[in-house]
């Protein structure tokens, strides 16, 4: 019977080696092995070679054939000093993998030599438990998560749209919620405005939600933007790089800019707007699809727009477009499905219909057409918001 380092010793003698320097010389060409890191995950997440993949040595035999369904692929086998992949190498050759070597000296001695590591990003114990629920879809994972924390949203209201969006962002980890408004909570407001409470009554909008925002979840940086949007302030706002904007403006004016610069920043525009029982929702992906003035080149003149003392709105109405908005930031920043990019959904909400429409990008479109005619923001009077229809 041989002790382990007798067998240890057999199996180095067995299984081909290669020295860290020339498997860091190999990695440098144009075809370089792939290397395989058998150790446990907590010494993978403390560091390891660049383009590596992680199989535990526990794990290897079960799963390397779905993961390297080629055999004839040049594999470098490691571990911390070579030991655990000396066995490792063996296997994968009893598997059939032809050009498999075992890298001598380890991690250990790729890191002696100075060689480049990679420090994967890793969620924190209290993380993993948060966002468990969204570990367990694949679609998200911990790579998705990473991505929301990382992601930058700019909300442009906090209101009835802008509340259940600031809502839901925040408590999927993502990392950074820019908020405009520059109003301040009004008792009329708190019938749809659930970012808001009674006890914040006369605060400025954004540091409520703000408040509300980062006790759901510390892992979200809000900076709040204390002002109505502006063609003077909006290119110092759009400075700070945003990955998507979720437009929850309640007025015309500000829907135009947002637009425009949604165009000249190549920034993805999750649109919603509300009126009585109405919603709609699309997504204004610049290259993509159309843009809000492909079916809106200008706004309406003041006074046949509909007039918002009149208009009201069903409480949870913004609740239920906002949770849409949301659902297509979310994508947008995952990279996953379909997002509603030349799209128009309509929903009602006393029938209970949802209704789509497709929409094209307008070639003669003033801000993003062939020949562009509107090339500086413009600042439009006033009037209060409300779907614009496409005549359908
Ligand atoms: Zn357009």
């Amino acid at each position: 019977m041989a002790g382990y380092r007798e067998l240890l010793a057999r199996v180095k003698e067995e299984v081909e080696e290669i020295s860290t320097i020339d498997a860091q010389a190999l990695q440098e060409t144009p075809d370089p092995p792939l290397f395989i890191d058998v150790r446990e995950p907590d010494e993978w997440e403390e560091g390891h070679i660049p383009g590596a993949i992680h199989i535990t040595r526990g794990r290897l035999e079960s799963r390397v054939e779905g993961l390297i369904p080629d055999k004839q692929r040049p594999l470098v086998v490691y571990c911390s000093v070579g030991a655990r992949s000396a066995f490792a190498t063996k296997a994968l050759g009893e598997m059939g993998y032809d050009d498999v070597i075992n890298l001598a000296g380890g991690f250990a001695d790729w890191k002696r030599n100075g060689f480049e590591v990679t420090i994967p990003r890793v969620l924190s114990a209290e993380q993993r438990s948060r966002y468990s629920r969204h570990l367990l879809i694949p679609e998200v994972g911990e790579d998705g998560q990473q991505r929301l924390l990382d992601a930058r949203v700019l909300l442009v209201g906090a209101g009835g749209l802008g509340s259940p969006a600031s809502l839901y962002l925040a408590a999927a980890g993502v990392g950074t919620l820019g908020i405009v408004d520059a109003d301040v909570v009004d008792e009329s407001n708190l019938q749809r405005q659930i970012v808001h409470s009674t006890d914040r009554l006369g605060e400025p909008k954004v540091l409520s939600a703000k408040r509300t925002v980062e006790a759901l979840n510390p892992d979200v940086h809000v900076i709040p933007f204390e002002e109505r949007l502006t063609s003077e302030n909006i290119e110092r706002i759009l400075a700070d790089g945003w990955d998507v904007i979720v437009d929850g403006a309640d007025n015309f004016p500000t829907r135009y800019l947002v637009n425009d610069a949604s165009v000249w920043h190549g920034i993805p525009v999750v649109h919603g707007s509300i009126f009585r029982f109405e919603g709609q929702v699309t997504v204004f992906s610049p290259g993509e699809g159309p843009c809000y003035r492909c079916l809106f080149p200008q706004p309406p003149p003041p006074e046949l727009a509909p007039s918002c003392a009149e208009g009201g709105v069903l409480g949870v109405l913004p609740g239920i477009i906002g949770s849409i908005q949301t659902n297509e930031a979310l994508k947008l920043i995952l990279d996953r499905g379909d997002t509603l990019a030349g799209r128009l959904l309509l929903f009602d909400a006393l029938g209970t219909t949802l209704d789509e429409v497709t929409v094209r990008r307008n070639p003669d479109c003033p801000v993003c057409g062939d020949i562009p005619t509107i090339t500086d923001y413009v600042d439009y009077v006033e009037f209060c918001n409300a779907p614009l229809h496409l005549g359908l």
